[in-house]
């Protein structure tokens, strides 16, 4: 029986995004202070009117910033997920800072919900070679971070030899699971504008269009998969606005009257963790 599962899911980085740029005028602290003010609420309200459990992966810094917003996200029945305790992505670290930033973001999400998170997201979606090794060691289940694949979750692995001047030789997989991302359904790059010195992203794409898009990778899914998982990677401070809220609620409603099953992206690798077992009991 065909079976399309949704995982909406939120990076609720607030203010820590700004701060680990350097961005902390008061300008930029108040863009990132919409997601716990307005956005998080308003996200919370719309996933209790349709049932929905989604999944907010949250910096150890909001954790400590807002705990009353983010108690509130646990308190609705969402999965709370690790994203860093600063927003700084892990190529910028050692490999001994990006252990310090896991078990730091462990013991916020810890004191938040009595357990340590199953699931990890990279600040900018960017992974190192031992970022694997440490997820595993520190008991993490599953990493959402890499664009492998789109409907079909698969494992990480480790120890690929990447060199300009020889062909690529990939390492082992792990029992790590990789729900993967990409930015095409990521709120992001599509809505949030960004001026820098040197920079500007345009970001502000009419909601329309990007909802058509969203929904057609659905549809994509359902054509062409018996079973798949399509994540949708959003942000509270950039997703809460009215005209995008409204989008978000025309994709909940789109996908639902076409057969989608929403899940929290834990329960997601549950069944595709089961479903491997199952696969490898019948060939044998
Ligand atoms: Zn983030």
């Amino acid at each position: 029986m065909p079976r399309h599962i949704v995982c909406l899911t939120f990076d609720f980085d607030a203010i820590s995004g700004f701060i680990s740029r350097g961005q902390t005028s008061p300008s930029w602290i108040s863009r990132g202070e919409f997601g716990p003010k307005a956005g998080a609420p308003r996200l919370i309200a719309l996933f209790r009117k349709y049932g929905i459990r989604t999944t907010w992966f949250v910096p150890g810094h909001t954790i400590e910033t807002y705990p009353r917003e983010s108690e509130a996200v646990l308190a609705a029945g969402h999965e709370i997920a690790h994203h860093g305790w600063t927003h700084r992505p892990p190529t910028t670290m050692t490999r001994d800072e990006e252990e310090e930033e896991l078990v730091r973001g462990n013991e916020s999400i810890v004191k938040l919900t009595g357990r340590k998170a199953r699931g990890y997201r990279s600040p900018t979606w960017d992974l190192t070679p031992h970022s694997v090794e440490l997820f595993l060691k520190h008991g993490f289940v599953y990493d959402s971070s890499l664009m492998g694949d789109d409907y079909l979750p698969y494992h990480a692995r480790q120890g690929d030899a990447i060199e300009l001047l020889k062909p690529a030789v990939f390492g082992r997989e792990t029992p790590l699971v990789e729900m993967p991302i990409h930015w095409c359904v990521d709120d992001s790059p599509h809505f949030e504008f960004v001026r820098t010195e040197t920079t500007v992203r345009q970001g502000l794409m009419n909601a329309t269009g990007v909802l058509e898009n969203w929904v057609n990778d659905f549809l994509y899914m359902r054509e062409h998969c018996e079973w798949g998982v399509l994540t949708y990677t959003c942000h509270p401070f950039i997703i809460g606005r009215g005209h995008r809220m409204m989008m978000l609620e025309k994709l909940i409603r789109a996908c639902a009257d076409n057969g989608a099953v929403f899940m929290a992206m834990e329960d997601a690798v549950a069944e595709f963790r089961e479903r491997m077992t199952k696969g490898s009991d019948e060939e044998r």
